[in-house]
C-alpha cells in the first residue's frame, strides 16, 4: 500500500521546501522505496504557464506537455525520474473541476460547498498517483505557508487523510524556522511553536519538524522545540544553511530525516542508501579545477529563479567538466551595438535564454552576432535560437527587416512564424507546442556527435517556428538545420559552420539536466567554453570540433 508524507511550511516562505521534499525523497529512493513528488499551490491561476516569470520564476514543463512550478524542476533533477501533469493541482484546477462538475448538474441539487466538496476533490488528487500502487511513498508539497487563508483547505484535507488512513500511512513533516538573534546571540524558538500551534488549531499536528537555521541546535533547543511542539526528540531535524542546495540530502542524512520517517510510517529502512554517484557530483561542484564565465542573456536576469532549470545544468555541466560555471546575469534590455563589446568580450561563453514578447529582444540579438563574428561558442535556447536566426538573415543573409512574427507581425521577412496548425487554437495557454517531441539529427553534424546519437527526444514550449522557405538561403550561408521534428519537419536546431561552438535550439534541453544525467549540450557548451579560455591562453591548440568524440 502506499504511505504519503506530506510537506508544509511555516513561519516564512522561501525556506526551501522544495528542497527539503526532493531531499527526503532521494534518500527514500537511495534505500529502495518508489517514490514520487508531487505539489499543491494554493494560488488560483490553473496553472503557472500564463504566469509571468518574475511573479512565481520559471514555468517548468514535463514531458507531457504540463506547464508546472519550478519545484518539479528540483523534483525530477534530484530523483532522475518524470513527473507530469498529475504532480502539480494548483487551487484553480480544484475549482475548475468542481464547477465544471457542478455545472453538469453531478452534485445532484446539492449545495456546493469548499467542505467538502473542495476537501474532497483536493483529496482525491492527493491520492490519484498511488492508484495504482506504482509508488511505495508519495511525497506531497504543499505551497504556500501554514496560516495564510488559501492553505486551508489543503490542511483541512490532509487532516482528513491522517484520520482515515492513520500516521503510519499519512506522515506530516512540518518545515520551520528558528531564527537566531545576533545581538541575543539566541536561536529562538517561539515563532516555529506558534506555527505548529496555528497548524493544530487546524487539527494537524505534525510528526516531523525541519528546523532551518542559521547556527547548530543543541540538544536543549532540541528538546524545547519537541516538547512545546509535540513531537518525538528523534524527530526535531536540523537543517543548517547549505553551500548548495545539492548538499542537501547528505545533511539530512546526517540529520537521519529518512529514517525517522521510515519509523514513524512502520516502513522498514530498506537497502543501505548508495549515494556515491551523488557524493562524486558533489566533490566535482565543491572542488573544481578551473572556471569559465558565461554570459545569459535574458530580460529576468534581476529574478535568479526565472532562468532555474538553466541556471542548474550549468551547475550539473560545470561539475561533469570539473569547473566552476559563473554566470554573468546580462540584462539584454540595456545591450547595445554600441556597448556589446563592453559588456561582452570578457566572456568564454554566451547562452540565450528563452523569452516572450519584444522587450530586450534587440540587446539578444547584439548579442547574437557578437558570439557569431567574435567566434565565441554560443548557445541560444528556444527564443535564444529564434533570434540566432534573425540575426543570421539580418546581417549574413541581408535581410534587413527579418523577425519573428511575433514580435513584428507585419514584416514580410518573417524568418520565425506561426505554423498554421498553431494559429487556429486562440486560448491562453492553449496556443503553444508543449511537451516532449522527436527530433532527428544529422548523422554527421556537432550536435549528433554531441549526444551520440541521431535521435533525441526533448521538451517544447514555444508558438513560433523557423520558416522554411528560408531554409536554402541559410544552409548556402552556413546555417544549418541538423534537427528536424520526424513528423512535421520543423526545423529543431540550427548550427553554424566555421564556428567554435554555435548551437541554437528550439526545445529547452535545461528541463532534462538532472544530478545524475547532466545534460550533453550544457556538457558540451561549458566544455566549449573551458576550451575557448584555454585557446585564448594559448594552451589548447587543436579545434574545439576535434575534442568531441566521433
Ligand atoms: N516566444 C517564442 C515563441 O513563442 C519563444 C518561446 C520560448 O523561448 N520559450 O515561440
Amino acid at each position: 500500500m502506499t504511505k504519503y508524507i506530506f510537506v508544509t511550511g511555516g513561519v516564512t516562505s522561501s525556506l526551501g521546501k522544495g528542497i527539503i521534499a526532493a531531499s527526503l525523497a532521494k534518500l527514500l529512493q537511495a534505500r529502495g522505496f518508489t517514490t514520487t513528488i508531487q505539489k499543491f499551490d494554493p494560488y488560483i491561476n490553473v496553472d503557472p504557464g500564463t504566469l509571468n516569470p518574475y511573479e512565481h520564476g520559471e514555468c517548468y514543463v514535463t514531458e507531457d506537455g504540463a506547464e508546472t512550478d519550478l519545484d518539479l524542476g528540483h523534483y525530477e533533477r534530484y530523483l532522475n525520474t518524470f513527473t507530469s501533469q498529475a504532480n502539480n493541482v494548483t487551487t484553480g484546477r480544484i475549482y475548475q473541476h468542481v464547477i465544471t462538475k457542478e455545472r453538469e448538474g453531478a452534485y445532484l441539487g446539492k449545495t456546493v460547498q469548499v467542505i467538502p466538496h473542495i476537501t474532497d476533490e483536493i483529496k482525491r488528487r492527493m491520492l490519484l498517483l498511488g492508484e495504482d500502487n506504482q509508488y511505495d511513498i508519495i511525497i506531497t508539497e504543499l505551497g504556500g505557508t501554514v496560516g495564510d487563508i488559501e492553505s486551508l483547505p489543503y490542511i483541512e484535507a490532509v487532516r482528513q487523510l491522517k484520520w482515515e488512513m492513520g500516521t503510519e500511512n499519512c506522515l506530516v513533516v512540518h518545515l520551520t524556522l528558528i531564527p537566531y538573534l545576533k545581538a541575543a546571540k539566541e536561536l529562538k524558538t517561539k515563532p516555529t511553536q506558534h506555527s505548529v500551534k496555528m497548524m493544530s488549531e487546524n487539527g494537524l499536528l505534525p510528526d516531523v519538524l525541519v528546523c532551518r537555521t542559521e547556527e547548530p541546535l543543541n540538544k536543549e533547543i532540541k528538546r524545547k522545540v519537541a516538547l512545546f511542539c509535540n513531537v518525538t526528540q528523534d524527530a526535531v531535524i536540523e537543517a543548517l544553511d547549505a553551500d548548495t542546495i545539492y548538499g542537501v540530502p547528505l545533511e539530512m542524512m546526517r540529520e537521519k530525516l529518512d529514517i525517522i520517517c521510515l519509523e514513524k510510517m512502520q516502513l522498514p529502512l530498506g537497502i543501505e542508501p548508495d549515494l556515491s554517484k551523488w557524493k562524486e557530483f558533489l566533490n566535482k561542484l565543491r572542488y573544481p579545477k578551473s572556471k569559465v564565465t558565461v554570459g545569459l542573456i535574458g530580460k529576468y536576469v534581476e529574478l535568479q529563479d526565472a532562468y532555474k532549470s538553466i541556471l542548474e545544468a550549468l551547475i550539473h555541466a560545470g561539475a561533469m567538466n570539473e569547473c566552476k560555471v559563473e554566470v554573468r546575469n546580462i540584462h539584454s534590455e540595456y545591450l547595445t551595438k554600441e556597448n556589446a563589446k563592453d559588456n561582452l568580450h570578457n566572456l568564454d561563453a554566451i547562452l540565450v535564454a528563452p523569452g516572450f514578447g519584444s522587450r530586450g529582444i534587440e540587446g539578444k540579438i547584439d548579442s547574437i552576432r557578437f558570439a557569431r563574428e567574435n567566434k565565441i561558442p554560443f548557445f541560444g535556447i528556444c527564443l535564444g535560437m529564434q533570434m540566432a536566426c534573425v540575426e543570421f538573415a539580418r546581417n549574413v543573409l541581408n535581410m534587413p527587416k527579418a523577425h519573428s512574427t511575433e514580435m513584428d507581425p507585419d514584416t514580410d521577412q518573417g524568418v520565425i512564424c506561426m505554423m498554421e496548425e498553431q494559429k487556429a487554437i486562440t486560448q491562453m495557454g492553449g496556443t503553444m507546442r508543449l511537451g516532449s517531441y522527436a527530433c532527428d539529427l544529422q548523422e554527421n553534424s556537432i550536435t549528433a556527435r554531441i549526444y551520440g546519437s541521431t535521435a533525441i527526444n526533448e521538451r517544447h514550449r514555444h508558438r513560433y517556428e523557423f520558416n522554411d522557405k528560408y531554409i536554402g538561403e541559410f544552409e548556402n550561408a552556413g546555417m544549418m538545420a541538423v534537427g528536424r521534428n520526424p513528423k512535421t519537419n520543423l526545423v529543431e536546431i540550427v548550427e553554424l559552420k566555421d564556428h567554435p561552438f554555435y548551437i541554437g535550439v528550439q526545445f529547452h534541453p535545461e528541463y532534462k539536466s538532472t544530478v545524475e544525467n547532466p545534460h550533453p549540450l550544457f556538457v558540451a557548451f561549458v566544455k566549449a567554453a573551458k576550451h575557448a579560455q584555454e585557446q585564448r591562453n594559448g594552451i589548447a591548440k587543436r579545434p574545439f570540433e576535434k575534442t568531441l568524440s566521433k
